[in-house]
């Protein structure tokens, strides 16, 4: 493929993915997917902040960025877990007693088969 054929692939590409957008958009707003925000919204985009803090641990492993970096970004994590935790808690989706459940699956996972069963974790 030389050069002019190649430019003329990704433009068909681009032509090709803003059609599906246009397709897949409408539907999606048809669904109720863009509809005003609900409760439910406002947690996930706290769960993702969680998941953004995972990510940064990751990359400080990655790029060798050091153990102090390593663990703030562990505390991060518990930062946003544990105010997440809260507003459920407060908001009547989740149940007061977190660290007993906790202690509870610790002794459980005691007497769970290696990797609990599963082929890798
Ligand atoms: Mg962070």
């Amino acid at each position: 493929m030389n050069s002019e054929e190649l430019k003329q692939a990704y433009t068909l590409a681009d032509d090709l993915f803003d059609n599906l957008a246009a397709e897949i958009h409408p539907v999606n707003v048809e669904k109720g997917f863009w509809a005003e925000p609900v409760m439910m919204d406002k947690y996930a985009a706290k769960l993702a902040l969680i998941h953004s803090e995972v990510t940064e641990v990751l990359e400080a492993l990655r790029k060798s960025q050091g153990a102090d970096k390593v663990t703030e970004e562990f505390a991060d994590i518990l930062i946003r877990t544990f105010d997440l935790y809260g507003t459920l808690v407060e908001d009547g989706e989740a149940e007061p007693w977190l660290y007993d459940i906790m202690r509870e699956k610790m002794e459980t996972n005691k007497n769970r088969a290696p990797k609990h069963g599963n082929r890798w974790g």
